[in-house]
């Protein structure tokens, strides 16, 4: 059986290194947050102080982490994973970062022989809870055949997307569309709102035509009737997420017209503290404006 490091043990990481702890894995964990690690090593995972002892104690090490920022240098610190790789480990960013981002990691892994993958995941916290995440994974066909029951410990669906830095494009491209539904369909269902429809008749329809998506099919229900915003996927890291989408048209030379225009929405809602509330909670910059709510 393969040993396994997993670094960053949050919303996400947490319940994905429980689904590799369940399928057997031997599981030495890592994070600044001590108490996300004890709870882990009640689950049965040995603790390391930093991502170098990850490193030493693994064959294959996941990092699941906020931002490019950080898996730079949980990799390339004095006591980043790097630092601790034998030649023909493999690590496994799982993070949402943008493809530029890894590729420049890449060779500094290729110069010890170690393997990099990028393999960022969608499902949210649910699916990482019941294992069924989708994974977009870039990377030489041999290695991701190797890691493949890691993968699928803890994901559903598992593509082989391209090479390395394809799976966080396509994440990318998922998570643009994403930020841009979830704008519309709050700009929209308040209107219907203001229109006098009732919200609960309005998901009903919009489910069965034409305008329906994720956004309503995961976010009306549970959040907005609710009214409960508690994330899910917080506002920040969708803002991220379209950061980074914003930032690949730029290196692309392409114009992303919706997408950061969704951003700026994002902006706002940050500016008004939403940060840290679910992305559904964008519904409320429209709600404040009418003085109305969506809820059941
Ligand atoms: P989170 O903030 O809940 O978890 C991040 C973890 O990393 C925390 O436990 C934190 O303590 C740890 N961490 C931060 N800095 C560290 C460091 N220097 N060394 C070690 N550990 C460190 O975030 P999350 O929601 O679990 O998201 C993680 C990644 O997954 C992000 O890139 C996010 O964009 C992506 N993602 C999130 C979701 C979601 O629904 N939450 C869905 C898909 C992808």
């Amino acid at each position: 059986m393969m040993k396994v490091g997993f670094i960053g043990i949050g919303a996400m990481g947490m319940p994905m290194a429980k689904n590799l702890l369940k399928a057997g894995f031997d599981l030495t964990v890592s994070d600044v947050s001590e108490e996300a690690v004890a709870q882990l090593v009640d689950a049965g995972a040995k603790a390391a102080d930093t991502p170098k002892e990850v490193a030493l104690a693994s064959d294959v090490v996941i990092t699941m982490l906020p931002n490019f920022q950080i898996v730079q240098s949980v990799m390339l610190g004095e006591s980043g994973v790097l630092a601790g790789a034998e030649k023909g480990m493999t690590v496994i960013d799982m993070s949402s970062v943008s493809p530029t981002q890894t590729r420049q990691l890449v060779p500094r892994a290729e110069k010890l022989g170690v393997n990099y993958l990028d393999a960022p995941v969608s499902g949210g916290v649910a699916g990482a809870e019941k294992g069924t995440l989708t994974i977009m994974v870039g990377g030489p066909a041999e290695v991701i055949e190797k890691i493949m029951p890691v993968l699928k410990a803890m994901g559903k669906k598992i593509y082989h997307v391209g090479d390395v830095g394809a799976g966080d494009a396509m994440k990318i491209v998922n998570n643009l569309l994403l930020g841009i539904n979830m704008a519309a369909l709050s700009e929209a269902l308040v209107l219907g709102v203001k229109a006098g429809l009732d919200p609960q008749m309005m998901r009903d329809i919009i489910g069965s035509s034409s305008g329906g998506s994720y956004a309503l099919e995961a976010k009306m229900p549970n959040f907005i009737l609710k009214g409960n915003f508690e994330p899910g996927f917080a506002i920040d890291l969708q803002y991220k997420d379209l950061e980074l989408a914003s930032q690949t048209g730029k290196d692309l030379g392409m114009p992303l017209f919706m997408g950061n225009l969704a951003q700026q929405i994002f902006e706002q809602a940050r500016a008004t503290g939403l940060g840290n509330r679910d992305i559904s909670a964008v519904i409320q910059l429209w709600e404040n404006l009418t003085n109305t709510q969506v809820r059941e």
